[in-house]
């Protein structure tokens, strides 16, 4: 079998007992419970769940630890936008408090203003310029246009990237200040019925978020690699002001209702092509000297106390080989889908195995389930951990990730190549609320609609090597970075998705939840099962089951690509070494499939070769210019933040139009693919 089980009728029986487990209707509780009140990371509200969920893991059985770090955090102590015409006639005045008709959590009083994590304090006011989705392509356009950003104030909508790479390229061309708004083309009333009478963002929703430079490091911004635990010394962190992870732009996100005065009031060229949103007006680009928006942004940094909470199980037969599962439990306010759907589904998953435990039953690897703190600023809890423990991760067997566990009906996946055929087998396992397997279910859905589903973390990029379901690459934007970016531990992260117009805004609540996303939590069932398989079979398996043969077949894809890359920019660039290297790579791969396929009850020195492939592309020097970020096949794009760029070094110096720079990094990847190759050659 794919899961490398030596008796699988035994793994049958195990299977079956566990599935039985994740109950629809106990997830729904644990989702209101923990979505209760606002829960910010470092709140003790947020220390409150950080209780709920030890609680949880202790009842089933799991060794569990409250972790404590110290960690460098802005809360926002004032944010405030007004704009007003050129002869100072006030157009608006913000934010605007987010507001609809019914909604039973809007006006609690611990409701966080809307700001940007990371965000600069500043006072600044300036002439205003729109810069679509703040894309390197779009700032292209502007500066094509005759328009210098530098000294303005500038207007993007969300959308297409990370919100913190639009700060970013604002800052490198020395924009004032920045402000982020949601469009109604993107989540709002042109997707379809705004909330309450549907999924999408309403008038005054406001999407927070970081603007972390977490393609430069996540984590906190003091402690690049190693961990900010309560008793680190001030001379082992550096100055928040030399970190690079962190702006020096302020920035703040506001909703369509307060963005709509400001675009509708600017003059200057009509936008090109592409850019115009669904507002009902014509947008200018501005620069007109027509609008002046004045920003006043005080934050208040501190370094804070937040908490991962950690339970083990510890393995019988290889209790160091971790399998590590985890899922955040912070939220920029309620947080119902953005990460709680998650948490209640591996509270679920939790309860199957600690019902597992209960009848005797004891894992051969060690299993570890993390709910994580502070990832909305930055994936810091889940990074603080994972640079505390990597040594002990160095050999971890898997990371298993989900985030937004459930925002609709419509599964998801992204992962290393190694665990793509992996998770379609565990979805082939588990029921759909609609009819037939997960599985099956996916694939129509694939079939149907290839690229379905606003999806926060996943790119979809991923080579297409056979007719099977598709799985994404890793780029960032959720807690798997740490661990496969940065310790190469084998990574994936899963979902179920819908339309989902409110993500970070104070209507992602309960009430939204259960009118739009999974009323009677059969989505949260089915997710604590996949979630839960994942992490029971890779703990159990007697031959870990990675598939090597996709890997050498994707990294073939991602040379040839670049070769071509090379060719129409016209850069030099000689892939023979790392084509061969690939080959060599290949071959080893479906020799050791073969070994793989029948497990001879002994297979613990070809575990530890299997799983130190993928450690082997690691490169000890990292990324040029972001050395925190060592995987040499994937990474999240400078330019993109979410979106995964593969064979990175290369990929990233063709862009830069670096020939030797690009000549260099393919050394670098070949060398790692030669590294992988022997690896299963010995193990052979
Ligand atoms: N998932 C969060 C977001 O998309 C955090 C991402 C990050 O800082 O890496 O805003
Ligand atoms: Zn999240
Ligand atoms: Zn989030």
């Amino acid at each position: 079998s794919v899961f490398g089980y030596k008796d699988f009728s035994t793994q049958a029986k195990i299977d079956q007992t566990f599935l039985a487990v994740p109950d629809a209707k106990l997830a729904g509780e644990e989702l209101k419970t923990l979505t209760a009140v606002p829960h910010i990371a470092s709140s003790k509200e947020d220390y409150a769940t950080a209780q709920y969920v030890a609680k949880k893991f202790k009842a089933a059985g799991l060794e569990t630890t409250i972790v404590p770090y110290k960690v460098w955090l802005n809360l926002p102590a004032e944010s405030k936008i007004t704009a007003t015409t050129a002869d100072g006639k006030p157009l608006m005045s913000g934010p605007t408090p987010e507001h609809v008709s019914h909604d039973p959590f809007q006006d609690d009083p611990r409701v966080i203003m809307p700001f940007n994590g990371s965000s600069a304090s500043g006072d600044v006011t300036a002439d205003v310029v729109y810069a679509n989705y703040g894309r390197p392509e779009d700032f292209q356009k502007l500066a094509d246009a005759g328009i210098d950003i530098a000294g303005k104030i500038v207007i993007v909508r969300y959308g297409m990237n990370f919100r913190g790479v639009k700060a970013y390229i604002a800052q490198e061309k020395h924009a004032a200040g920045l402000v982020i708004y949601s469009d109604p083309a993107d989540d709002g009333y042109f997707r379809g019925d705004k909330y309450p009478n549907g999924p999408y963002r309403p008038d005054t929703g406001v999407q927070r978020g970081s603007i972390q430079y977490m393609f430069k490091y996540p984590g906190d911004p003091t402690t690049p690699g190693i961990a900010s635990t309560p008793d680190l010394p001030m001379s082992k962190r550096i100055p928040p002001s030399q970190a690079t992870s962190q702006p020096t732009i302020p920035s703040i996100p506001i909703s369509y209702h307060d963005a709509a005065p400001i675009l509708e009031a600017m003059k200057g060229a009509t936008v090109p092509h592409g850019w115009q949103g669904a507002l009902p007006f014509t947008y200018h680009l501005g620069g007109a000297g027509a609008v002046k928006v004045h920003l006043v942004l005080k934050q208040d940094y501190q370094y804070r106390t937040i908490w991962d909470v950690i339970g083990k199980i510890p393995g019988t037969e290889a209790p160091n080989d971790w399998v590590v599962a985890g899922n955040h439990r912070d939220a920029w306010v309620y947080g119902a889908v953005d990460p709680n759907s998650g948490t209640a589904a591996m509270l679920e998953s939790v309860h199957g195995i600690g019902e597992l435990l209960k009848q005797g039953w004891r894992p051969r690897r060690t299993i570890v389930f993390a709910s994580w703190d502070a990832e909305e600023e930055g994936l810091i809890g889940s990074t603080e951990w994972a640079e505390g423990h990597a040594d002990e991760l160095a050999h971890a067997v898997a990371y298993f990730n989900t985030d937004v566990g459930v925002s609709g009906p419509n599964f998801d996946a992204s992962a290393v190549p190694s665990l793509k055929e992996f998770i379609r087998q565990v979805t082939k396992e588990v029921p759909s609320p609609k009819g037939g397997s997960v599985y099956d279910q996916w694939k129509k859905q694939q079939d149907q609609r290839p690229a379905l589903g606003v999806q926060e973390h996943a790119s979809k990029e991923s080579a297409h090597l056979d007719n099977d379901v598709e799985i994404g690459d890793l780029g960032s934007g959720s807690d798997f970075t740490p661990f496969i970016q940065h310790l190469g531990v084998p990574s994936s992260d899963i979902g179920s998705g819908g339309p989902y117009g409110v993500y970070h805004s104070v209507f992602d609540n309960y009430a939204w939840f259960t009118m739009n996303a999974d009323p009677t939590f059969v989505y949260e069932q089915e997710m604590a099962r996949v979630f839960g398989l994942e992490v029971l079979h890779m703990a159990d398996a007697d031959v870990l089951p990675y598939d090597y043969v996709t890997y050498a077949r994707e990294i073939e894809e991602y040379i040839g690509a670049a070769k071509k890359k090379a060719q129409t920019e016209g850069l030099t660039l000689d892939t023979s070494a790392a084509e061969d290297a690939t080959k060599q790579f290949l071959a080893a791969a479906k020799a050791i499939k073969a070994k793989q396929d029948h497990p001879s009850g002994n297979d613990a020195a070809l575990n530890t070769s299997l799983r130190a492939t993928e450690g082997d592309f690691l490169s000890a020097a990292g990324l040029p210019n972001r050395p925190w970020f060592k995987h040499t096949v994937y990474a999240p794009g400078e330019y993109t933040g979410y979106a995964a760029v593969v064979i990175p070094g290369v990929n990233e110096a063709l862009d830069a139009k670096k020939a030797e720079q690009a000549q260099a990094q393919l050394a670098v990847l070949t060398e790692a693919i030669q590294r992988a190759a022997a690896t299963l050659e010995k193990a052979g």
